[in-house]
């Protein structure tokens, strides 16, 4: 088997949260491959975990995706400040020429691949394309990591590293497995600390509410964060869009602000968010070309947390924009034509602690976080869709044995996808097109 085929055949999907399957981007001939470390999300801290802990597997990794690609450079982006990771992967590095780091400074979002990609390469990623367009292969730490175990032990994906911090009791960077309940990682860290709690999956930014704790950790789930009910971060993400829009024909002063700091549009991207708003308020004629627009929002929130003084979002806008568009039938289509970074760039990057301030996060930033720690759940649930593209064909039946590792779940003939293992040893007890139960024996 080649190096896409073992990645295929091991499962690995994009970790970041994307999912996209990591052995189709293989295939596409690049000249540059860049580790996104940097973990821009405030709370997150596995990746700088990774980074620390496995530098050498990562940088390994690095290689072989090099490799596979034909590319000639290599990159690990992070930022400055994680000075303990820092050290690790220069040491990894050692006197390999094909590897480098590269400093990131410590704004929001880092680690929104265009921004990444432009400020490793210069280069503007297209609107409505992907990284791949201007030679450039982005993976988070956690998928290069795979890719190792994948192509060096043949391991598949079947645990994935993540926060689970908050109001809970010890605060952890955890190694959950695929499939096990949120229930039993947040129990692994203690517990919940206060009476009414909500939690986000994913970061408290671009993370979304999960209201059902017995929902399995996927080979996305990025992070675990709980919170009180009543915190800002939970009320923003509850309120229904229908308010959102009437308090936004109510206040919206049209300042510009929210297009003036949107980093998608500070690379030259034609998103401008404050006429989307004005075509919501108003209904008045907006080209179509501006509405479409919405699809080139990578739904950062920067622009609700940080620019809009009358607390709008036009984020939440966006993504319904991008629902209902997709839903009517639309397939958004941006003609090529050159972009340009605009000039106020570089004096509007936010400084992650601002975001962290705004988001009324920094108490739990202060709190230690216990690293390392395992689950060892007694049933897992493997959802059968936790990547982009099709979902996949079980290939077990209730009473069949299965052992960790095994695949259990294949990719449709001819489809984009990506296989599924089971992450522990025990007997299927449930099986449908959309999940696998299996629980342990005796
Ligand atoms: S920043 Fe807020 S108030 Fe200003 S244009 Fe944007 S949405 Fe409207
Ligand atoms: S969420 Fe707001 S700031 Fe971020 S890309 Fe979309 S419009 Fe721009």
């Amino acid at each position: 088997m080649n190096i896409s085929e073992l990645i295929k055949s091991s499962g690995v999907v994009g970790a970041g949260g994307a999912g996209f399957p990591t052995h189709v981007k293989v295939e596409a001939e690049i000249d540059t491959v860049i580790v996104n470390g940097a973990e821009c999300e405030p709370l997150l801290e596995n990746d700088k975990w990774l980074l620390e802990k496995e530098s050498k597997k990562v940088i390994k990794g690095l290689e072989y995706l090099i490799d596979a690609c034909g590319a000639r450079r290599g990159v690990i982006a992070l930022k400055q400040k994680y000075k303990q990771p820092m050290i690790a992967i220069k040491k990894a590095i050692g006197k390999r020429k094909s590897v480098e780091v590269f400093e990131l400074g410590d704004f929001y979002p880092a680690g929104d691949e265009f921004i990444l990609v432009y400020e490793v390469t210069g280069r503007i990623v297209p609107e409505g394309g992907i990284p791949l367009k201007v030679g450039c292969l982005v993976d988070n730490v956690e998928t290069v990591l795979n890719v190792y175990e994948a192509i060096e032990n043949k391991r598949p994906v079947t645990r994935r590293w993540l926060t689970c911090t908050g109001e809970v009791e010890v605060p952890s960077v955890v190694n959950a497995n695929i499939g096990v309940p949120l229930a039993d990682v947040i129990d692994l860290c203690g517990g919940i600390t206060v009476p009414d709690a909500a939690v986000v999956i994913g970061g408290p930014l671009m993370g979304s509410i999960e209201k059902d704790l017995q929902a399995p950790v996927t080979k996305t789930t990025t992070g675990i964060i709980v919170l009180p009910e009543d915190h800002e971060i939970i009320r923003k993400k509850t309120i229904p869009v229908e308010f959102i829009i009437k308090l936004s024909k109510s206040v919206c002063c049209q300042c510009t602000y929210c297009t003036e700091m949107c980093p998608r549009y500070l690379i030259g991207h034609g998103l401008k968010p404050h006429l989307i708003m004005r075509q919501i308020n108003l209904g008045i004629d907006i080209p179509a070309h501006i509405i479409k627009n919405a699809f080139l929002c990578s739904e950062c929130g920067l622009c609700e947390v940080f620019a809009c003084v009358m607390e709008l979002s036009p984020a939440i806008m966006n993504r319904s924009l991008k629902e209902r568009l997709i839903k009517e039938g639309l397939t958004p289509h941006f003609p090529e034509r050159k972009v340009e970074a605009r000039e106020m760039k570089e004096y509007r990057k936010i400084p992650t602690s601002r975001i962290v301030q705004r988001l009324g996060l920094s108490a739990y930033r202060e709190k230690p976080l216990r690293r390392g720690v395992k689950t060892d759940p007694e049933r897992i649930e493997l959802l059968l869709k936790q990547h982009i593209g099709e979902v996949s064909v079980p290939i077990v039946k209730v009473g069949d044995k299965v052992q960790e590792g095994q695949p259990i779940a294949e990719i449709p003939e001819g489809c984009l996808g990506a296989r599924v293992h089971s992450s522990i040893s025990g007997m299927v007890t449930f099986c449908d097109d959309e999940r696998v139960i299996i629980e342990r024996q005796g």
